[in-house]
């Protein structure tokens, strides 16, 4: 009697431990799959904002991998404290563009600014777009990779302001005015190395995404790598990258008189400022106008 007890306790005492163990081993399976799980989630995130369907500036957009003197350097074209080693900011990125690129509207919009910038973007303008499409394409998720410089908005940024400008810089040639109205997809300018990109050996559309229309540095501006999936160093092709190579050869200079005809100042450049300053000198001329005459009959007399 006594050893079949004793027999029925060890069996019980090994059913409750295989028991535990396979309890024990259920919830390490559940819990590793619970985490890949996730991942493949994340993953399919990121594949999912990378899959919505965009209209790019210019098509396969890939970030310039060489700067204005020829030098491999990917980071340059990057949106933030990216150039001189921290020292300089860069407003927008730089996709390669051989000049005579066609640069696509990327949504429905309006031109609101178009003009010469001689000594810094060229001809270039601004599109004003529908917040609501620049968010239907925005990688949430976007996290800079290639450099640690890179950042994500400027420092003024707050989300409560509606993102609606896109600016399209160095251009050779417009096909818009200031005024019209164009449809996403519409071929609206071309790229060119126009204002200070003239003389550069990485050919690109500058390409911004802003907040305000103004501002100095990264001020009112974000980074439209978080809107559009451009390609970066190293996962440009070889044959992309051969492509970019063999156009740093040559040194790109801006086509003469292509300023003709536009104006040389942003319409919000100062209006009241440029009127104060005409009837600061008309008041002037007046003044001196008078004393002349004044001499003059002080004379005759
Ligand atoms: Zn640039």
């Amino acid at each position: 009697m006594d050893e079949s007890k004793n027999f029925i306790n060890k069996k019980n005492i090994i059913i409750v431990g295989v028991v535990a163990f396979i309890v024990l081993v259920i919830i390490i399976l559940m819990l590793t799959f619970n985490s890949t799980n996730k991942n493949k989630k994340n993953n399919n995130v990121f594949e999912e904002e990378d899959n919505i369907f965009r209209i790019n500036p210019v098509k396969n957009p890939q970030l310039a991998y060489y700067n204005f003197r020829g030098e491999e350097y990917p980071d340059w074209s990057k949106f933030g404290r990216v150039r001189s080693n921290g020292l300089r900011v860069h407003q927008g990125v730089d996709i390669f563009a051989e000049p005579g690129t066609d640069v696509y509207a990327v949504a429905d919009g309006k031109v609101v600014d178009l003009y010469v910038d001689k000594t810094g973007y060229g001809l270039n303008f601004y599109l004003e777009v529908n917040p609501a499409d620049l968010e239907k394409i925005k990688r949430k998720h976007y996290k800079p990779k290639e450099s640690a410089r890179e950042q994500l908005y400027g420092p003024n940024y707050n989300p409560a302001l509606p993102i609606k400008y896109i600016r399209y810089a160095h251009l050779s040639e417009v096909k818009v005015k200031i005024g019209d109205e164009v449809k996403a997809g519409q071929v609206i300018a071309k790229t060119g190395t126009t204002g200070n990109a003239s003389g550069t050996h990485a050919p690109h559309l500058h390409f911004e995404i802003a907040f305000e229309m103004r501002g100095k540095g990264l001020i009112n501006r974000v980074d439209p790598e978080m809107y559009f999936k451009i390609k970066n160093g190293n996962n440009l092709t070889k044959d992309e990258k051969k492509i970019q190579t063999e156009k740093s050869k040559t040194q790109w200079f801006e086509p003469k008189g292509y300023d003709i005809g536009f104006r040389t100042k942003s319409i919000f450049f100062n209006k009241e400022k440029e009127e104060k300053n005409l009837k600061g000198l008309k008041e002037e001329h007046k003044f001196e106008k008078n004393k002349r005459n004044a001499q003059k009959i002080s004379r005759r007399k």
